[in-house]
């Protein structure tokens, strides 16, 4: 998925739309998905469709480099390149057959830096019940392979800032309204019941 360049099209989610319930409803998968996703994909290519210079360029090279593109298409990529990387990154983050806590080297740096997964889950939680309006919370790594959490504002993504995506959510309201109004906790609490932590580690081990 992060060979992908222009035109970019909508990866197709890796389960049925229903597959995350309780958790997760099929309503709320399908628009995140068919709906939100595609429209993020379409604006970028829309964006995108005038420059050909960049049209060899992936994902993650463009949304490292906004601020050396022409200022009238940065915001158009901030937003709608930002949106295509961190839906594909949310969809792979979660599973229906899911470990319930974290695996292999991921696992480790953890309870090093958090003290134990409840440790982790309540300082994740906090970040994201702390993003006010939309946005997406992270479990990130540097160089070194240290760990942290943080919390970017609408798309914006963790690869400005030179850090690794291990773990996103997405706490915008199109991701829960539907089946928990108002209470993003509870989203957030459910949703540690289908975090793909193999996946997780993958994208900590990985290089
Ligand atoms: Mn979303």
């Amino acid at each position: 998925m992060k060979k992908q360049t222009y035109p970019f099209t909508l990866i197709p989610l890796p389960y049925d739309y229903e597959a995350l319930e309780p958790y997760i409803d099929k309503e709320t998968m399908y628009y995140h998905h068919d709906k939100h996703h595609q429209a993020y994909v379409n604006n970028l290519n829309k964006a995108l469709a005038d420059h050909p210079e960049y049209h060899s360029m992936t994902l993650p090279e463009l949304l490292k480099s906004l601020s050396s593109l022409p200022k009238e298409i940065q915001t158009a990529i901030r937003n709608n390149g930002g949106g295509v990387y961190n839906h594909n990154l949310f969809w792979a983050a979660m599973t229906p057959q899911a470990s319930n806590k974290p695996v292999g080297r991921l696992a480790a740096a953890i309870d090093d830096k958090y003290g134990s997964y409840n440790d982790f889950k309540a300082a994740y939680k906090k970040a994201a019940l702390g993003r006010f309006g939309s946005g997406w919370t992270w479990l990130v790594s540097d160089k070194t392979g240290n760990i942290s959490i943080i919390s970017t504002a609408n798309q914006d993504t963790p690869l400005e800032a030179n850090l690794k995506p291990i773990l996103p959510l997405d706490v915008w309201e199109h991701a829960y309204y539907l089946k928990y109004q108002n209470r993003r906790g509870d989203y957030i609490d459910n949703w540690f019941n289908i975090v793909d932590w193999q996946q997780a580690d993958i994208l900590y081990t990985e290089n």
